[in-house]
């Protein structure tokens, strides 16, 4: 079934616990990417509306931060059991703005409720501690409290497990939350910000602004606002933690990527391959942990380039909502032009497209799979973020080589090794610059009671997305030292 479920519709901000229209709709035209149907048009944001969440957010914080943790999770339990019950439906949604295939929005769905389900832990995560007597009759505690408005900037690739990685915590940590998503994507997360009303949250505990830069800079500059999560691309998260960190603010800002994955001669041949296929093409190449790049050493050099050519080849490309469909568009006919145009400087720049996806037609924004082969290192490519289905596979004589490879990139998102020796997994490990790194895996995505990592050009702050991280960034630490003397105290 490839009907689309989302019919042409306003975009509505959520604030304050009512859904109003925003002030216009001079944004973007929207498309379902796999068939190039209109889906509305978003909007830009303006700051007027920014500052209308914030001071609902901020009205509604006294009363959610003295809610006893205990009773503020019950929220996060109606809503494990409200997003499975709408699990299909908003996988569809997924689909028909972003393209990806419906077992991928499936994915999502699951790490995103992961999140949900962690949070539900925060009358244990969110403790503090004590010692007594840290002098005679001197005792000292730490207590973690909430921070206030804290807000999420997010971007197109996860329209409604991003906001996840940060929502649950924040709400349950006591903070009052504003969502910003992606412009290009603000259907999923609207039905999302439905389901969380359902729950009965007081109103303004989460609000949604959708918008673009105007929205954004609001946000950034806005003094009542304490924390700001972004999620996106490397220059903008730049921008954004410049811009968040002048105004004072704690920010966490998770960039782009150019992962690479290195495979030694002893690799399984198959597993690796598929893992590296999946790793590559899987969401259209658009997720910040697909492989960029494969470094295959030694005589991996032959039969990967064999391999991965057939695997590349052999996908089924199309709608995502078609139970066969492997690989679906990318996110907007703009985004496939610059994906096909990147492809032609690749091959410009001496590498050979084994495969090569720029002569897939379709109505909507398709790039085929694409493998160039043999990039020199001196190309812009190799460290440019392509963000659509093109693996590039580059060759090197030793594991040595290949980290040196990883260790030249500006980013620092993740990287694999394939290999069936211990020794060489554990000197991969112990020395690559990446954030996340994966043995025999090609996603390496953390679940969510660990921080989903990245390093060098791909983060900027210090506590990351998820786990024991967001508990840290979404708390501020209050240290008490308290005397009591005996002699103050009435005898009874
Ligand atoms: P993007 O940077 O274009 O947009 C991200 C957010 O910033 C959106 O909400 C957007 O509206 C806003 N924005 C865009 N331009 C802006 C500007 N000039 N000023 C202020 N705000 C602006 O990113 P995208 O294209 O939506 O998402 C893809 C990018 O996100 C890729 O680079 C990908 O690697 C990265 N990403 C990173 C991670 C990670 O965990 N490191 C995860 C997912 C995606």
């Amino acid at each position: 079934m490839t009907t689309a479920t989302l019919t042409p519709t306003a975009i509505r901000n959520f604030i304050g616990g009512n859904w109003r229209n925003a002030d216009s709709h001079d944004g973007i035209e929207l498309f379902n990417p796999a068939t190039g149907e209109p889906l509305g048009r978003s909007t830009t944001g303006s700051a007027a509306e920014v500052d209308t969440a914030v001071q609902a957010a901020h009205a509604a914080f006294p009363a959610w931060r003295a809610t006893p943790a205990g009773d503020r999770i019950q929220h996060l339990f109606r809503l494990k059991n409200l997003l499975e019950e709408h699990f299909d439906e908003l996988a569809r949604l997924i689909v028909v703005e972003n393209g990806k295939t419906l077992g991928e929005a499936k994915g999502e769905l699951r790490r995103g409720i992961e999140n949900v389900e962690v949070a539900c832990g925060i009358p244990v995560l969110m403790q503090g501690y004590s010692l007594e007597d840290i002098a005679p009759g001197i005792d000292e505690l730490m207590v973690r409290q909430p921070l206030g408005v804290v807000a999420a900037i997010t971007p197109f690739n996860f329209p409604v497990m991003i906001p996840l990685w940060f929502l649950p915590y924040a709400i349950a940590a006591g903070n009052t939350f504003i969502v910003k998503p992606s412009d290009r994507v603000p259907f999923a997360v609207s039905r999302l910000v439905e389901i969380i009303h359902e729950t009965g949250l007081p109103a303004g505990v989460v609000n949604l602004v959708h918008g673009g830069k105007p929205a954004v800079d609001a946000l950034l500059d806005h003094p009542l606002v304490r924390a700001i999560s972004f999620v996106g691309s490397t220059p903008v998260a730049k921008y954004v933690y410049a811009r968040g960190s002048a105004s004072g603010k704690r920010v966490q800002c998770q960039g782009g990527a150019k992962n690479h994955v290195v495979v030694l001669p002893d690799a399984d041949r198959e597993t690796t391959t598929k893992i590296i296929a999946d790793s590559a093409f899987g969401c259209a190449g658009q997720r910040c942990l697909a492989v960029s790049v494969t470094v295959t050493v030694g005589e991996a050099k032959e039969w990967f380039r064999e391999s991965i050519g057939a695997a590349a080849g052999s996908l089924k490309v199309g709608n995502g909502l078609d139970a066969s469909t492997q690989m679906g568009p990318v996110i907007t006919a703009a985004s496939r032009d610059r994906v096909v145009s990147l492809i032609g400087q690749g091959a410009e720049h001496g590498a050979e497209p084994i495969v090569d996806g720029r002569a897939f037609r379709s109505k909507g924004s398709f790039v085929g799979p694409t493998v160039l082969d043999g990039l020199p290192a001196t190309s812009p490519l190799m460290e440019t973020e392509i963000f659509g289905p093109v693996l590039s596979v580059v060759h090197a004589d030793t594991v040595d080589d290949a980290i040196a490879t990883i260790e030249r990139s500006a980013y620092g998102n993740a990287s694999s090794i394939f290999t069936t020796s211990g020794a060489s997994a554990r000197k991969f490990r112990n020395a690559v610059s990446t954030g996340n790194v994966g043995i025999n895996i090609g996603v390496p995505a953390p679940m969510a009671y660990f921080p989903f990592s990245g390093w060098k050009g791909s983060f900027f702050g210090v506590m990351h997305a998820q786990g024991r991280d967001a508990i840290e960034f979404y708390t501020d630490k209050k240290v008490i030292v308290e005397r009591w003397p005996k002699e103050w105290s009435r005898k009874f």
